[in-house]
């Protein structure tokens, strides 16, 4: 050190301050992570945005347009009705600073039915999120397939309308990798993201957490559902709530919604 910084240092320990809180380099983000809630399981996703506000941290859910109404028929053995919520209950989420982006219209994959009606049923849901969510816009909006299932044609379409779609990793992401590159253009409008189910996904979520950690870095979007025992791939309510302690003491990550990201390149 030399004698005027230690002079600078002596001063500053003499009046009770310590360096490393006067340090006003910042960190750089190299890390970037999105949880993505899909579905809307009303239970779990109440408790999620309970935990991201303890941490001051905002929630990133996607949901089903139809989920709510009398006509919604269960999808396979985790989307219950009855375990839904409704669009009064995502503007609450809204209302409290939490991103809420369309999941699908009533969970078909579409990339089993025909293209015409698949591309129907994604502008019945945009239309139902413009009409019904508040502040929405699509132009803004981050389109997250059902069961992560697109391709090049569907993507064409939903992009005519919305500023990004989420999908399969293993569609978008090459040489292997798990990370999106973070996004330094307005143009980034394919993201990949990763899941694993259909029992607790827990140790998986702490093994790839880690390591993108201790790699060089990107933007790691991963795929959750509910908590506990709602919804495939479930994550528990505690394990999560300690991963994102953990978490935001790491200066070099950012734990962020998809579109808060996205807005880093506007
Ligand atoms: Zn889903």
């Amino acid at each position: 050190m030399i004698r005027r910084e230690f002079i600078k240092s002596s001063a500053l320990v003499s009046l009770g301050i310590s360096l490393s809180n006067c340090d006003t380099e910042k960190t750089p983000i190299t890390h970037y992570l999105s949880f993505s809630f899909d579905d809307g399981f009303l239970k779990s996703f109440n408790r999620a945005a309970e935990i991201h506000e303890e941490y001051g941290l905002k929630g990133c859910f996607n949901v089903i347009a139809t989920a709510h109404l009398p006509s919604f028929r269960q999808v396979g053995d985790y989307i219950i009705p009855d375990l839904m919520g409704s669009f009064n209950d995502w503007n609450r989420l809204v209302s409290k600073g939490h991103e809420v982006m369309p999941h699908t219209w009533e969970h078909l994959r579409l990339t089993e039915i025909p293209l015409s009606q698949a591309k129907k049923n994604i502008d019945k849901c945009l239309d139902y999120f413009e009409q019904n969510l508040d502040g929405y816009n699509s132009a803004n909006a981050v389109y997250n397939y059902a069961y992560n299932a697109s391709n090049d044609e569907l993507d064409a379409h939903t992009l005519q309308r919305v500023r990004t779609i989420r999908t399969g990793g293993w569609l978008v992401i090459e040489d292997d990798k798990i990370v999106n590159p973070i996004p330094t253009s307005p143009e980034t409008n394919k993201l990949g993201c990763w899941a694993d189910g259909p029992g607790l996904c827990d140790n998986y979520i702490q093994e790839t957490v880690n390591d993108f950690l201790k790699g060089d870095g990107g933007w790691l979007i991963l795929n959750l559902h509910g908590f506990d025992d709602e919804g495939w791939g479930p994550v528990s309510t505690n394990y999560y709530d300690n991963l994102l302690k953990r978490l935001v003491e790491i200066k070099s990550l950012k734990v962020l919604p998809v579109g808060e990201v996205l807005k880093i390149s506007a």
